[in-house]
């Protein structure tokens, strides 16, 4: 086994100093103890674990290297800015090598830091094991995200709107924590000399190629528009709607970040919204797009002075730039429903069949995933199907578009094996769906950990029979979750 000094490095952020890096510790815990550790991250990160780990992977103890550190970043939540945003209840531990690439270990919810505006730096157990649970799904969905490396219980209480809830930290691997909120904290101080930096650093992370650019602050514009447009197009084709796209969620590094109310459709709705905090559909499931389009344009400002020596065109090629977001989402979209329709490649001109197609599930109620996967049978009605599984497009309402669905395919002239195999791969049968979710973590949060590893076996293998057939149907009425709560 190795010891942890080799496999958790400083942090490489840390070298920005601050007002971004503070050296912090987290607040005592009286009894950390493991809920789930992710083996296969683990594995991948070269990570193990000992007893006396406990102690700083719940941020009590410094970590073996002797440090750790508070992030400070801004943001604008539901279209508000707040200039010192967080984070609240997060502790830095280092950096870790994943096959070749670095990435960080994060805590969350290890207790206060000099940005919790009042807040208790704490997490409740079942908002982290949602989140160490969701990110294991997008992964398994070939999603890029932030993941779970533990969830330790803390053997604390805290205190929340329901009541007092066991406490719990979460230890995340990320490629980076640099959001569009951290160009904005700089932004607002007027540190032009500190952008600049967060600039280099962020390229050097994600972007290296950028760094020899001309102007380096548009390649990473660039490449957040192009990682962005295809992570949203990503979160669509699965029915994900994330939930809190405030802009200090928006991770520079491409991945899902801190999707706290986040959910899967079940029946499809373009406007479904479930976040209990979202009154006005602000981050609604098809306004996601936009949504970070807005966010993006919230970023080019804070790099406007880098973009250009001068003012004016500076903000010309900003607005230019941001404009070009909708066409490369489009592009990106296409591909993506193309694929869940068994296209090779799809077109301009197969947004139709693709909009139609949502269009029926919308006016029958039909559930999203299912309705997709059910394709397969349209093709191979031998595909495995178990009793009792709704079959969306086997209702009459879809005759009409099945038969322009097979004409479009029939052009593409290839075998039905191998159109099968695109189905099934961008296809999932089976989504980490709310009520299951809901229920893991009433039950975690009651000491019983078997929903929820159950669930967690089964979202990792999304094209697989369940071993519980029954965490593939759609909520029956009165188990539906109408409303998410990030629990913060
Ligand atoms: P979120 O919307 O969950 O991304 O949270 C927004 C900000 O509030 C982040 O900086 C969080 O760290 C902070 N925050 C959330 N919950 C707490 C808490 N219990 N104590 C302190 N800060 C918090
Ligand atoms: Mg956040």
């Amino acid at each position: 086994m190795t010891h942890p000094e080799s496999w958790l490095l400083p942090p490489a952020f840390a070298e920005l100093g601050p007002p971004l890096c503070l050296p912090w510790r987290g607040a005592p815990s009286p009894r950390p103890h493991m809920l789930f550790w992710n083996e296969a991250l683990a594995a991948a990160c070269g990570a193990s674990l000992q007893e006396a780990d406990l102690g700083w992977l719940c941020g009590m103890e410094l970590p073996p290297h002797g440090a750790a550190w508070a992030t400070a970043y801004a943001g604008h939540q539901f279209g508000h800015f707040v200039p010192v945003l967080g984070d609240g209840r997060a502790l830095l531990l280092g950096d870790l090598r994943c096959g070749g690439e670095r990435h960080e270990l994060q805590l969350k919810g290890s207790g206060p830091t000099p940005f919790s505006r009042g807040g208790d730096g704490r997490a409740a157990l079942g908002p982290m094991l949602r989140e160490a649970l969701i990110g294991e799904a997008l992964h398994a969905l070939g999603i890029p995200t932030t993941r779970a490396l533990a969830v330790l219980g803390t053997g604390a209480t805290v205190l929340r709107e329901q009541g007092p809830l066991p406490g719990a930290v979460l230890a995340r691997v990320a490629s980076s924590h640099v959001r569009v909120g951290s160009f904005e904290f700089l932004a607002a101080r007027g540190d032009r000399e500190g952008l600049a930096r967060l600039c280099r650093w962020t390229l050097a992370r994600h972007h290296p190629q950028g760094l020899a650019q001309p102007v380096p602050a548009r390649a990473l514009l660039e490449h957040a528009l192009a990682s962005q447009a295809s992570l949203i197009a990503d979160w669509l084709a699965v029915g994900f709607v994330h939930g809190v796209m405030n802009t200090d969620n928006m991770a520079l590094g491409g991945q899902s970040l801190d999707f706290g109310p986040c959910a899967f459709l079940d029946t499809y709705r373009a406007e479904q919204v479930f976040s209990s905090i979202d009154h006005r559909g602000r981050y609604a499931y098809a306004r996601q797009p936009a949504v970070a389009q807005w966010n993006l344009a919230r970023l080019a400002e804070a790099l406007l002075p880098l973009l250009d020596p001068d003012p004016e065109r500076a903000l010309r090629w900003a607005q230019a730039t941001i404009e070009g977001f909708g066409e490369q989402f489009e592009r990106a979209w296409l591909e993506r429903m193309g694929r869940k329709l068994g296209l090779a490649r799809a077109g301009p001109e197969d947004g139709v069949l693709i909009t139609e197609f949502l269009d029926l599930l919308q006016r029958g109620g039909h559930d999203y995933t299912l309705a997709f996967r059910s394709l397969l049978r349209r093709i191979d009605p031998a595909t495995a199907w178990p009793d009792g599984l709704p079959d969306p497009t086997a209702d009459a309402s879809f005759a009409d578009w099945l038969g322009r669905w097979r004409a479009r395919l029939a052009k593409e002239g290839c075998s039905d094996e191998a159109r099968l195999d695109a189905l099934r791969s961008a296809n999932p049968l089976l989504i980490p769906r709310n009520h299951r979710v809901e229920q893991a973590l009433q039950a975690a949060t009651e000491g019983d950990l078997g929903p929820f590893q159950r669930l967690l076996a089964a979202v990792r293998r999304p094209s697989e029979l369940p071993a519980e057939p029954a965490l593939l149907l759609p909520p029956r009425k009165h188990e539906r979750v109408l409303q998410t709560f990030c629990g913060t």
